[in-house]
């Protein structure tokens, strides 16, 4: 009688931890992800590694490079960005989103937001698919930026008519290079900030333009989970074209769906319709996180190789 109810109780307490296994995991790779990005806090040095993934090579303990990044570096100083793309299409088409479930710190930085205790909002499916499209002309726009300043650059021999932007133009409004690289500097040398004052006049405004997008960014987050991953992250939107061929992806069992609960889609961060689905998820918001599999009571729902 005793062990049955030391039983009892032992499932009642491990029945929420079992239930969000996956999550638990995640999290923990995510911080473990976070600390090696960010390897220069614990004496790692920078790795020669470009990974797809939205974090400011520019960061005070960074270790890699963003891909996004990457190319418009290249482009800007009107070289081919043969490296950034490879890391894309590999990523892409191996692992699908994978980094941005379990390895981008922004990805990480809006997760921790869902757990700010206001209610969460959906939008319709339209309007979400809609919406991603801005992150596809936040890519195509910069890619021109990108291109007319390697171009500038390989006519003229100078670029520095570009500003703060003249290496990187996403650079100077990125939200993740404001959170994770220029909120630390401004509050490290506050009036003395050095970066902009060499390459722009009136870097304070830049500083506030910078600061608006991210609050912006802030609100959507805290309302709708992963809403910058969603509409408008420029590594995800080009991720997300490779994205639904991987070989690593999400698969629904139909025929273990039998209940129809809907809980694997209300649970699913990015409103992937996974029940239109008839065996691989293919959608290319979908980060294989996992949060649906922990939902789905049935087992109806995995993370596998899809060839
Ligand atoms: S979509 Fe962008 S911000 Fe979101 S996890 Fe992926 S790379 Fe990071
Ligand atoms: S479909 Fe599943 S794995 Fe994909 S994003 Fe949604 S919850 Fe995560
Ligand atoms: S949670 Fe599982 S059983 Fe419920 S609808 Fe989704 S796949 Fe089907």
């Amino acid at each position: 009688m005793a062990t049955k109810e030391i039983r009892t109780r032992l499932a009642t307490v491990l029945r929420p931890v079992l239930n969000h296994r996956i999550r638990i995991i995640r999290t923990i790779v995510q911080f473990i992800m976070f600390g090696l990005l960010n390897g220069l806090i614990f004496g790692i040095g920078r790795i020669v590694l470009i990974l797809p993934i939205e974090f400011p090579s520019g960061g005070p303990f960074s270790t890699v490079w963003s891909a996004f990044e990457a190319l418009q570096y290249s482009m800007t100083w009107w070289i081919f960005p043969y490296l950034a793309i490879s890391v894309f299409v590999l990523f892409g088409s191996i692992f699908g989103k994978t980094t941005c479930g379990w390895a981008c710190p922004m990805g990480l930085f809006q997760d921790l937001f869902r757990f700010i205790p206001i209610k969460k909002r959906k939008v319709s499916k339209p309007t979400n698919k809609s919406l991603s499209r801005i992150g596809i002309a936040i890519v195509i726009f910069i890619v021109i930026m990108s291109f007319i300043i390697g171009i500038t650059l390989r006519n003229s021999g100078s670029k520095t008519a570009f500003g703060a932007g003249k290496n990187m133009p996403f650079g100077t409004i990125d939200p993740a290079a404001t959170l994770f690289a220029t909120l630390y500097y401004y509050l490290k040398w506050g009036s003395q900030y050095p970066t902009f004052g060499e390459e722009i006049g009136n870097w304070q405004f830049v500083f506030f333009i910078r600061l608006f997008i991210l609050i912006i960014v802030l609100v959507l987050i805290t309302l709708y989970p992963r809403a910058y991953c969603r509409w408008m992250c420029p590594s995800g939107a080009i991720l997300g074209l490779f994205s639904r061929y991987s070989i690593l992806g999400m698969r629904i069992n139909k025929n273990r769906c039998t209940s129809g609960c809907n809980d694997c889609e209300n649970a699913c961060p990015v409103q992937v319709p996974i029940l239109s689905y008839d065996k691989d998820l293919t959608d290319k918001m979908c980060t294989n996180c996992g949060e649906c599999i922990d939902a789905c009571n049935e087992g109806a729902l995995k993370l596998s190789l899809r060839f």
